[in-house]
C-alpha cells in the first residue's frame, strides 16, 4: 500500500491528507480523547485539540468548533531547522515524525513550527500524585522525558491498513482521511466542490489539513 500505480504505469508517492469539515464538528472533543488514549501522551499534552470560535453577530452568532493537530505539511519548517536529523519526513508518504533517540531537546523545532503542534514534556508524572496509573505505566514508556513528541497520524495505525484513531472515532464523520494524490480517493472526493482553506496558507507550507466550510 505503499505505493500506487498510475494507469501510465508511474509510480506516485502517498500523500496522506485529513478533510475537517467544519459543518459537520460538533466539538464534542471524542477525537481528543481518541489521541490520548492511543498514544498515552503525558498530562497537559494534546497532540490533536478542538478550539471553540464565535462567528457572526447576535442575534445570528454561532459557534464554530475547529479540531488542530500536525498538518504534515508537505513543504514543513520543522525538518530544515532539525540538528540532528530527528525530524524528518517518512520516505514512503509525507508523514512527520521524531526519532527520540536522535532527539536533543533544543527546542528548534518547536519554534519552527507554526502551528503549536510540537510538545516536550518536562516529565514522567502522571496525571495522579505520586504514582503511574497501570495505562500510564505501560504508555509513558513510549516517551523520553525532553524529547518532542507530536501527532503520527497514527503511523502504526496506517502501516496496518488502519484509520487514523481519531477519523475512526469521530461520531459525525468530520474527519475525512485519504491521499492527497489520488484524485478518487475518500478525501479527494470530500473535498472536492467543497469551499476550504489550509490553515495559514500563506505561509507557504502546504498543510495536509484542509478545512470545508
Ligand atoms: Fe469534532 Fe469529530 Fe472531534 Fe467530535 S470527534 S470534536 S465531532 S472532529
Ligand atoms: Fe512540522 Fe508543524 Fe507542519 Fe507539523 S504542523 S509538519 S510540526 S511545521
Amino acid at each position: 500500500m505503499d505505493q500506487r500505480v498510475t494507469t501510465t504505469g508511474m509510480e506516485t508517492r502517498i500523500r496522506w491528507a485529513v478533510a475537517v469539515d467544519l459543518k459537520r464538528c460538533v466539538g464534542c472533543q471524542s477525537c481528543t480523547v481518541a489521541c490520548k488514549v492511543e498514544h498515552g501522551t503525558p498530562p497537559g499534552i494534546f497532540w490533536t485539540r478542538v478550539i471553540e470560535m464565535e462567528e457572526g453577530t447576535y442575534p445570528a452568532a454561532f459557534t464554530v468548533f475547529m479540531p488542530l493537530r500536525c498538518n504534515h505539511c508537505s513543504d514543513p519548517p520543522c525538518v530544515p531547522v532539525c540538528p540532528t536529523g530527528a525530524t524528518y519526513v517518512r520516505d514512503r508518504d509525507n508523514i512527520v515524525l521524531v526519532d527520540q533517540d536522535k532527539c536533543v531537546g533544543c527546542h528548534a523545532c518547536v519554534v519552527a513550527c507554526p502551528y503549536d503542534a510540537r510538545f516536550i514534556p518536562e516529565s514522567d508524572r502522571g496525571y495522579f500524585a505520586g504514582h503511574k496509573t497501570p495505562y500510564e505505566e505501560a504508555t509513558f514508556k513510549k516517551w523520553q522525558v525532553g524529547t518532542v513528541q507530536k501527532c503520527t497520524l497514527c503511523v502504526h495505525r496506517l502501516d496496518q491498513g488502519r484509520m487514523p484513531a481519531c477519523v475512526e472515532t469521530c461520531p459525525t464523520q468530520a474527519l475525512i482521511f485519504g491521499d492527497r494524490n489520488d484524485p478518487e480517493s475518500t478525501f479527494s472526493k470530500a473535498i472536492r466542490d467543497r469551499p476550504r482553506f489550509q490553515p495559514h496558507a500563506e505561509l507557504g507550507t502546504d498543510p495536509n489539513v484542509f478545512y470545508l466550510t
